[in-house]
């Protein structure tokens, strides 16, 4: 209750006007591709379209971010208490964060329905099956999908890249997460490879557990809290670490600083793998070899939450805290906001150059971007309101025509995947890095030095 009682006024600053439940294209400008009949329903792809995927699914008040702001303020003032019946209205949201970005009023949503889900856990009422089932799995094994401890990198022993599994020499790792090491090990693979082939000296770290994002998500925060220490603990001879994982990199760089005591920070830096083929392709260090197979093929690209619009809420935040009066300067977020989203399109941009795909914008991107379904706790809790979302997600990039549906993410992957199978999309779903790896894309011109490695930031630093 505490955390949720520290953002009070951010509950209170709500006025309930319920601009969160549509997000707009992007530009007023932009043209609209009109109406669209997808597998789940035919949506009008113009001005503001319907984004809370909870609101969407349910239809009823409660279920969109305003009514659970209620809910929160009600239970702030003590006219409501916790109970099973309010679990039920918090917990199937997938925490996308779209109502935080819609939000002109600047109200913090996911944090305040994250801590209302760790105020509903605190004052005891039992969370729902599947999240009790995922939260003993991670306590017995360290993963929530109930995978041995011993065979997490399994994958990397049958690729040949056991060399790279506690390699005491590098100060570079490569932190695996759940979903890549006991689901989607294509991913976890080809990154390793792409790393191999730039030469890079890293380590995966057998002691590697889950990032605790799920619990993180639903409210189980000591489960959570006790994965980042020993995680921590496990890393912390590292100078960088790479992610790979939208969840686990979000979990990391912006949830483990708020967590760890106020003196202590992180003790390595982080970057997702994308930034650093971002830019290696800036700085002329690869550029990519043409492939028939490929040519011509409709590529677009799903932002996932966790490292689009998350970061970007959380930039903002940062300008809100810096400021005295809550006063910022807009240009300076909408430079940085470019600058990050940019990132996987400066690799989507040189493969249309290089390799001959089509790279097409969906509709809804970047931080209007609508969510895959898969995170929050949602695919493990409410699976088939995970899947008609990620459904609608496919829709989207019918709607453009899109032959490949890219991401950067294991878990949206997932889930955009079953929901293409499910619902006969017709698309192939792909990691960009994967498809690089898949079809053997990379053409290096000039190895990284372990010193251009380590002096990566996540942004290009400020001109004076
Ligand atoms: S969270 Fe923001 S956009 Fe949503 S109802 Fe409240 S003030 Fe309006
Ligand atoms: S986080 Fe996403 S699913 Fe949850 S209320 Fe906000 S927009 Fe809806």
């Amino acid at each position: 209750m505490e955390r949720l009682q520290e953002l009070k006024n951010d509950v209170f600053r709500c006025i309930h006007c319920k601009a969160c439940r549509f997000a707009y294209s992007g530009k007023p400008s932009q043209k609209g591709i009109g109406e669209y009949e997808g597998k789940q329903k035919t949506v009008l792809y113009e001005g503001m379209v319907d984004s809370c995927p909870a609101g969407i699914e349910y239809g009823w008040e409660a279920f969109w971010n305003a009514g659970k702001i209620w809910i929160a303020r009600s239970i702030l003032s003590g006219d409501l208490e916790f109970s099973e019946s309010v679990r039920d209205v918090i917990m199937p949201c997938i925490t996308c964060g779209m109502c935080s970005a819609q939000c002109e009023n600047k109200v913090p949503t996911v944090d305040i329905i994250e801590s209302l889900r760790a105020a509903c856990v605190e004052a005891g009422v039992p969370m729902i099956d599947k999240h009790q089932l995922v939260d003993r799995l991670v306590k017995e094994l360290n993963n929530p999908y109930g995978g041995k401890a011993g065979e997490r990198f399994q994958w990397a022993k049958d690729a040949g890249l056991e060399k790279y599994i506690d390699n005491k020499d590098a100060t570079i790792g490569y932190y695996v997460g759940c979903t890549a090491s006991y689901r989607q090990k294509n991913i976890a693979e080809a990154t390793c490879k792409i790393f191999e082939k730039l030469g890079i000296n890293f380590t995966l770290i057998s002691d590697e557990v889950c990032c605790g994002s799920p619990f993180f998500r639903v409210g189980a925060v000591d489960t959570a809290q006790e994965l980042m220490n020993k995680n921590l603990e496990s890393f912390k001879n590292l100078k960088k670490v790479f992610f790979s994982c939208a969840g686990c990199y979000r979990t990391f760089t912006i949830d483990y600083p708020k967590w760890m005591s106020e003196d202590e920070d992180l003790p390595f830096e982080t970057l997702h793998a994308f930034e650093l083929i971002a830019k290696l392709i800036k700085d002329g260090k690869i550029k990519f070899k043409a492939n028939k197979e490929l040519k011509g093929k409709k590529v677009t690209y799903h932002d996932p939450c966790h490292t689009g619009r998350h970061f970007g809420v959380d930039f903002e935040q940062e300008l809100i805290d810096q400021s005295k009066n809550l006063m910022f300067d807009i240009r300076k977020l909408d430079q940085k906001l470019e600058e990050w989203f940019d990132k996987p399109r400066t690799i989507l941009r040189q493969l249309e150059e290089d390799v001959g795909i089509e790279f097409q914008e969906m509709y809804r991107i970047k931080m209007n971007s609508m969510c895959c379904g898969a995170g929050g706790g949602v695919r493990a809790g409410y699976p088939d309101f995970s899947l008609r979302t990620a459904s609608l997600r496919c829709d989207e990039a019918n709607a453009v025509g899109a032959d490949i549906l890219t991401t950067e993410c294991p878990f949206c992957w997932r889930n955009l995947s079953d929901a293409n199978e499910l619902y006969e999309h017709g698309m192939e779903v792909l990691g960009i890095l994967e498809m690089i790896d898949k079809y053997d894309l990379l053409d290096v011109q000039e190895k990284p030095s372990e010193d251009y490695i380590l002096e990566l930031t996540r942004f290009e630093p400020e001109e004076e």
